[in-house]
């Protein structure tokens, strides 16, 4: 069998571009070349701050050493995302990467927890979380010992310059310049080439289209429609605007409900990234931009600047010879920071499914069933922080409370209403634990446990509870504060 894909053009300079180019110049050193083309003009969308830990696992495969990367991309630590005001406007929460309790076989760990709070034991589901305690107590360590699970917050323009260096040193190929024509076979409607203002023509095998929200290519060669999910997640602008550090920084994004929105902040060791979620149904950009700005701490360090954006995906991300991935593929708002992980989800199955001759149609209809539902779940996901809420004093809130869900989500808010139950889906990102904490989070209290876990005496589930919540705090207390930890381990030169 002979190899037919020796020239892989990527269009695009953003994250989604830069992780591309870095991920093929590794694994296909050698056997492709690697082109990117990116337009100065146009620039990159320039947020993008917060991650989840698989990014870890991105890093990994590429040999990408973390001080290093820190340093470049003066990043911190990120334990999970706070919730402030969405329950009800004065309750909070963290959704933490961690794992709560112990695993039992037959049961998880928020049964026990439902009986113990059903006997009168006093506690928190999450005082029983490594993570989320750390993420509380502002502490975070990495030692050969320590198990604990993050991820980074990140400054976006320095993670695509990381990258770029990182591809260009393995021989990606960078071209500025605008494309303004995408050449397609007649016969076959394979892209063929690129055109670029200058004249210039890029000729490719298999074209790879990051070109963000314009989705330049793969509008190109597919009828498959934009599904837009507008009805479910009402959010289409965002303002984005940097300010100085206030204070430590702390490992954890906060995620603030407003009245038609919800603001985030995430706290770099340079800078602190804000931004603002709203829909245009709801509010006007001047006033958004105005609730941000006297909602932030600091001095601001860049002008308020307005994003656009259309909720949905394309149903085919994978279309003749082009993939669509970060922004052109699609986009869900960012309350649960899923976008960078996508593209590098994606590119994994891409990896895995990369055909080396003949057709590419069955390749692209896999990678397209899994991409979809990957982010299917993952929309339910975000729906379901909206979805369960108790702000029902204004307009906003109130009609995501009305709303009508997608089914797969009824099914799991039912199953754990009813049941206290949650289960790991197919190759889900968000794993039950993930469900458990912001269900209970949101709100929602099951009617029910598992029953073997009545099968315990008080006094035996005391204890247990007891062993576990001193095994935490125990951890915690030998953790050293977080912004103390960045200073010595990754602080930018
Ligand atoms: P872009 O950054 O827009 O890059 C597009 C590239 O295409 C640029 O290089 C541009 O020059 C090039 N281009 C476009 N047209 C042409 C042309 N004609 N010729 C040549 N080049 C062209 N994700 C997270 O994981 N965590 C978060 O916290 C997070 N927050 C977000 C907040 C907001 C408000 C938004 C909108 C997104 C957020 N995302 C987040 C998503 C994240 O920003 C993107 O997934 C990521 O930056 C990838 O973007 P991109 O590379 O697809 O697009």
């Amino acid at each position: 069998m002979k190899n037919n894909i020796k020239r892989i053009v990527i269009a695009g300079g953003g994250t989604a571009g830069w992780m591309t180019a870095a991920m093929f110049s590794e694994y296909f050193k050698g056997i492709m070349d690697v082109i990117l083309i990116e337009s100065d003009t146009i620039g990159t969308v320039g947020v993008g701050e917060a991650t989840i830990p698989p990014i870890r696992v991105f890093h990994r495969i590429l040999n990408i050493d973390e001080q290093e990367f820190m340093r470049a991309t003066q990043a911190t630590f990120k334990l999970g995302i706070g919730f402030d005001g969405w329950r009800s406007e004065n309750q909070d929460y963290i959704h933490s990467f961690g794992k709560t309790g112990k695993e039992y076989w037959a049961c998880d760990f928020q049964n026990f927890w439902l009986r113990a709070k059903e006997l009168g034991i006093e506690c928190e589901y999450g005082d029983f979380c490594y993570e989320l305690q750390a993420a509380k107590a502002e502490k975070f360590g990495v030692s050969e010992k320590s198990s604990i699970n993050y991820a980074y917050h990140l400054d976006a323009s320095r993670y695509a310059k990381y990258l770029r260096s990182y591809s260009e040193a393995r021989g990606v190929k960078r071209i500025e310049g605008l494309i303004d024509n995408v050449a397609i076979n007649t016969d076959s409607g394979f892209i063929e080439s690129l055109q670029l203002d200058s004249g210039e023509c890029v000729a490719g095998d298999l074209f790879i289209d990051c070109t963000g929200f314009r989705a330049l290519l793969i509008d190109k060669v597919t009828e498959s429609r934009f599904e837009d999910w507008s009805h479910w997640l009402k959010a289409d602008r965002a303002v984005a605007l940097q300010t100085t550090l206030s204070g430590p920084a702390v490992p954890y994004t906060k995620s603030v409900a407003h009245d038609a929105g919800w603001r985030w902040r995430i706290p770099l060791q340079h800078r602190v990234g804000n931004g603002f979620v709203y829909s245009s149904q709801y509010l006007g950009d001047d006033q958004a931009v105005e609730e941000l700005a006297s909602s932030v701490s600091g001095d601001t360090v860049s002008d308020p600047r307005v994003i656009k954006f259309k909720t949905g995906r394309r149903a085919e991300g994978w279309s003749k010879n082009c993939i669509a991935l970060g922004l052109a593929s699609g986009f869900v708002e960012p309350l649960e920071s899923t976008s960078i992980h996508l593209v590098m989800s994606s590119l994994v199955r891409l990896i895995k499914l990369l055909p080396s001759t003949g057709s590419l149609s069955s390749v692209a209809r896999e990678y397209n069933a899994q991409t979809n539902r990957e982010l299917e779940n993952i929309r339910d996901f975000i729906i379901l922080h909206y979805h369960i809420n108790g702000r029902k004093g204004n307009p906003y809130w109130r009609d995501y409370a009305n709303m009508d869900i997608p089914d797969t989500l009824k099914h799991r808010i039912e199953l754990f209403k009813e049941s206290g139950r949650a289960f790991n889906r197919d190759g889900e990102v968000f794993i039950a634990e993930s469900w458990v904490q912001v269900m209970l989070g949101q709100g929602i209290t099951p009617h029910f446990y598992n029953p073997i876990v009545s099968a315990m005496s008080k006094s035996d589930l005391e204890k247990l509870l007891a062993g576990i919540r001193q095994a935490v705090d125990k951890s915690v207390a030998r953790l050293p504060n977080h912004n103390d930890f960045v200073q010595k381990y990754c602080a930018a030169e």
